[in-house]
């Protein structure tokens, strides 16, 4: 994959770090973006040699900057991974809007605004790979979040349709549905609530951040050139 230019939103913890790691250890160039950690962003970026951005995947603005940096420097954005995201669960009833729109907003709408920046330049080149991180909540829904789940159940009707009208240019897109991993936003879960879903995976563990970051490195990578508009589960069996 040397030679390769890739973005990674949310790249300072947790899925998106491991990602940078995989990547920048194949050879790619990785710009990853982050919304609040400077520290771990910096740090990560001394490690691995890639270039973190502060550029909260909700500001479209933001966005087109960063984009138009990346092609300053490199004139090429070859690998797009769509990972940032946030969870604000709540029961419907009690849902607010700040809640419906933060999550909406920074899940879904983020995907929509960068691949839009990236499309034309992807198409020119006659190359791409997007890849999305969805969730097993976008798939089988999951109580308590309403908005979680539209968000990702949006990003697998996204990246479908990314999926048919880009084919033609030689450009994949595809998601990943991870179920449970050991990261930030599974660490704040009560501890019944992780036993239950310990429980209910065959595996009877959680996964690890690099269990996502192994396939999306195989998407990104010339084996899984005949693969597009598929949602790649990755949950320890969860939902069979
Ligand atoms: P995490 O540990 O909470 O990390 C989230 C990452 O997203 C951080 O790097 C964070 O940056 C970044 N981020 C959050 N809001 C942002 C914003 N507005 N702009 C830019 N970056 C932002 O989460 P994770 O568990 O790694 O999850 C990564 C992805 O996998 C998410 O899309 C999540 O929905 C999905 N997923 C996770 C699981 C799981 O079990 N962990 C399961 C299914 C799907 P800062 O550090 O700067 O805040």
């Amino acid at each position: 994959m040397g030679g390769k230019v890739a973005i990674i939103t949310g790249g300072s913890r947790g899925i998106g770090k491991a990602v940078v790691e995989k990547f920048a250890g194949a050879g790619i160039k990785v710009y990853f973006t982050y919304a609040n950690s400077e520290d771990s962003a910096a740090k990560l970026a001394e490690k691995c040699g890639a270039t973190a951005i502060r550029c909260p995947q909700n500001d479209s603005e933001k966005i087109a900057e960063t984009v138009d940096k990346i092609y300053a420097e490199n004139g090429t954005i070859d690998i797009l991974v769509n990972n940032a995201g946030i969870t604000r669960d709540n029961l419907l009833m009690r849902m607010s809007d700040e809640e419906w729109n933060a999550v909406i907003s920074t899940n879904l709408s983020s995907c929509f605004y960068l691949s839009r920046n990236l499309v034309r330049a992807m198409m020119g080149k006659r190359w791409g790979r997007i890849i999305n991180i969805s969730s097993v909540s976008g798939i089988a829904g999951n109580a308590g979040q309403a908005n979680y789940s539209a968000a990702k159940a949006g990003i697998i009707g996204f990246t479908k349709t990314l999926a048919r009208e880009l084919a033609a240019r030689n450009i994949t897109a595809n998601a990943v549905a991870p179920g449970f991993i050991e990261t930030d936003m599974t660490a704040k879960l009560p501890e019944n609530i992780m036993e239950a879903a310990k429980a209910a995976i065959p595996l009877k563990r959680f996964g690890k951040p690099d269990d996502i970051a192994r396939v999306c490195a195989f998407l990104a990578s010339e084996e899984a050139s005949y693969i597009t508009g598929q949602v790649i589960s990755v949950n320890g069996g969860l939902v069979i």
